[in-house]
Formats: structure tokens, C-alpha cells, sequence
């Protein structure tokens, strides 16, 4: 069994590192907010004073942090990942981030004698609930595979997409298909309401038919029809829309990278900063619903 330092405890680590826990491994969790500490130690995580403190004693370091600039943080400096690691430690990134954040980890990891891995996942707080995430691995062959062989709890598909940042890519890729098809979601579900079918009689016709989409399935707009979605619990979030704003805008800045048109991605980014814009940043990015609500209320 391992020693593992989990270093970000929010909806998805929290749920993650259970998994972990319950097939054996040490888990040594840290985290700024008190209230995520709090229950990832009632869920049997061992709460770390610090991140030297959590990573001097681990075989592996899994970071599930906001954004890239939070990465960095925990990486760099003389109280980071990098300074107190031990030598033969694999080190991993869950969270999303900005593609140079992924390759400065990978960089700055080969240099100092690390294996780092990017390993962003897909599923959101259910995948992480239930043990069944899509992992994407993108570095060397021998780092993927032992990453692979630890975050077997947590995972129900696990890629190897190719060597470093390319775990990322897909993932960034992935999430701006998803908060389209949210985008899509949300106004289906409101055309469908003004048009007089009953909510539960379409989504079973969308469920069935060439609507259907992940975003319908587990994150319908709708209260009462995903038992999980956020819709039933006032929109509080499950995916905020201030992080579903980060991947979308990342997305949109690689496509001007590239030279790639997304006017649907900019269309759906245009409803997250609405909700931003509001002071709602903090609640689920399927509010976006209410803009296509004829009076506004969901
Ligand atoms: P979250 O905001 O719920 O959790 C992030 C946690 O990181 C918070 O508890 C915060 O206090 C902690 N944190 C911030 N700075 C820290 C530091 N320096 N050291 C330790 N902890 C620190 O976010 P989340 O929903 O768990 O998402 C985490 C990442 O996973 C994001 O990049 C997100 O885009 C991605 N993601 C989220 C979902 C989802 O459905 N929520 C799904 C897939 C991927």
C-alpha cells in the first residue's frame, strides 16, 4: 500500500481520495479551506500541516487544484511539491489547467529527476462519487504506468494519450464539447417547456433519440429529472461556472492559438460570463439555463 499526498480536497478531490482510503492507501490531505479539510479527514484522509509536510513522506503527489496558477504555487518555491518530494516519488496533476502550466510541470519535474504525469480526468463529482472518472495520461510510458496501477479506485476508463501535455489537450478539448452540449441542454429544455411537453416525457424522448449528450443525461437543467443534478439542489455547485469559464476559455484561447474557429464555444463562454458577471460564478454552470428562460426563473 502507498503513501499518497493529496494536495486540493475540494468536490472532486474529496470524492477521489476516498477511493483511495478504502482500497488501503495513506492518504495525507491538504488543503486551505477548513470546511474541505474537515470532511476529507471525516472521510479518513490524515490532514497534512502543510505541503512539505504531506509530500516528504509520499510515494506519489496528486494535486486537484482550481487552475494553473494554483499548480504552480503548490510546485514551486522553497515550501513546495519540488523542494520536499522524495526522489523516487511519481507526481501527477488532476486538475485542469492552461497547457504552459502543464508543460512547465513537466519541465520543471524532468529537471529536478521527477515523473510527472498529467492525468486530468473526465465524469464529473458522480464519476468521482462512484469510482468510475476517465483518466487521461499524457508523459512517458514508464511514469504513465505507474500512475495508471495507483488511480485504479478512482477510474473506469484510463487513457494513455501520448507523451507530456497531450492528457491535458484531450481534456481541454473534451470540456469545451461538454459545456456546448450544456449550452444546447439548457435551451432544448426551455424550448421544450414553451412548446407544452411535459419535462419527464422529453427527456425520455432526448435520452432515446440524437439530442442525447452527457450534459442531458447527468446535468439536466430541469428540477426533478437527474436525481444528481444540480437543478435539484438550487443550482450549487457540482461544476461551477467560474471553473467551467476557466476550461472553456481555455479551449477558446488554443483555438486562437491554432487558427481554429469555435463560434459555438464562444457562444456558450458568453452565457458562463453572464452568470459571472451576476456574482453567480460561485453557483453550477448549468444556471446558464435561466438565460433562455422566458422570465428569467428556473
Ligand atoms: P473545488 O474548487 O471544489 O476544489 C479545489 C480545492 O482546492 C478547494 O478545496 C481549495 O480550497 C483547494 N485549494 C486551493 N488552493 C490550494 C492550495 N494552495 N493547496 C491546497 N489546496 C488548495 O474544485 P473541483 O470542482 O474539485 O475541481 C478541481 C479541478 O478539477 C479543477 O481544475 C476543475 O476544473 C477540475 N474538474 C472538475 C470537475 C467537476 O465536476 N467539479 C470535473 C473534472 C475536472
Amino acid at each position: 500500500m502507498a503513501t499518497i499526498a493529496w494536495i486540493g480536497l475540494g468536490n472532486m478531490g474529496s470524492r477521489m481520495s476516498a477511493h483511495l482510503i478504502a482500497a488501503g492507501h495513506t492518504v495525507l490531505g491538504v488543503d486551505p479551506s477548513a470546511a474541505a479539510l474537515e470532511q476529507a479527514v471525516a472521510a479518513g484522509v490524515t490532514p497534512a500541516a502543510s505541503v512539505a509536510e504531506a509530500v516528504a513522506a509520499a510515494d506519489a503527489v496528486i494535486t486537484m487544484l482550481p487552475k494553473g496558477e494554483h499548480v504552480r504555487r503548490v510546485y514551486e518555491g522553497p515550501d513546495g511539491v519540488w523542494e520536499h518530494a522524495q526522489q523516487g516519488a511519481v507526481l501527477f496533476d488532476s486538475s485542469t489547467v492552461d497547457i504552459e502550466t502543464s508543460q512547465w510541470c513537466h519541465t520543471g519535474s524532468a529537471e529536478r529527476g521527477f515523473a510527472f504525469v498529467d492525468a486530468p480526468v473526465s465524469g464529473g463529482t458522480a464519476g468521482a462519487s462512484d469510482g468510475t472518472l476517465a483518466f487521461m495520461l499524457g508523459g512517458a510510458p514508464q511514469h504513465v504506468e505507474r500512475v495508471r496501477e495507483l488511480i485504479g479506485p478512482m477510474a473506469g476508463n484510463v487513457f494513455a494519450t501520448g507523451g507530456p501535455t497531450t492528457g491535458i489537450a484531450a481534456k481541454i478539448v473534451n470540456n469545451m464539447m461538454l459545456f456546448i452540449a450544456q449550452q444546447a441542454s439548457a435551451e432544448g429544455s426551455q424550448l421544450a417547456l414553451q412548446l407544452g411537453l411535459d419535462p419527464q416525457v422529453f427527456w425520455d424522448v432526448v435520452s432515446a433519440s440524437s439530442g442525447r449528450s452527457w450534459a442531458q443525461q447527468t446535468w439536466y437543467p430541469v428540477p426533478g429529472i437527474v436525481e444528481r443534478a444540480a437543478a435539484n439542489q438550487n443550482f450549487d455547485a457540482t461544476f461551477s461556472a467560474d471553473l467551467a469559464r476557466k476550461d472553456i476559455g481555455l479551449a477558446v484561447r488554443a483555438g486562437a492559438d491554432t487558427g481554429v474557429s469555435l463560434p459555438g464555444a464562444h457562444a456558450a463562454m458568453a452565457q458562463l460570463d453572464r452568470l459571472i458577471d451576476e456574482g453567480l460564478g460561485h453557483k453550477d454552470s448549468s444556471l446558464v439555463v435561466k438565460y433562455s428562460s422566458p422570465d428569467g426563473t428556473v
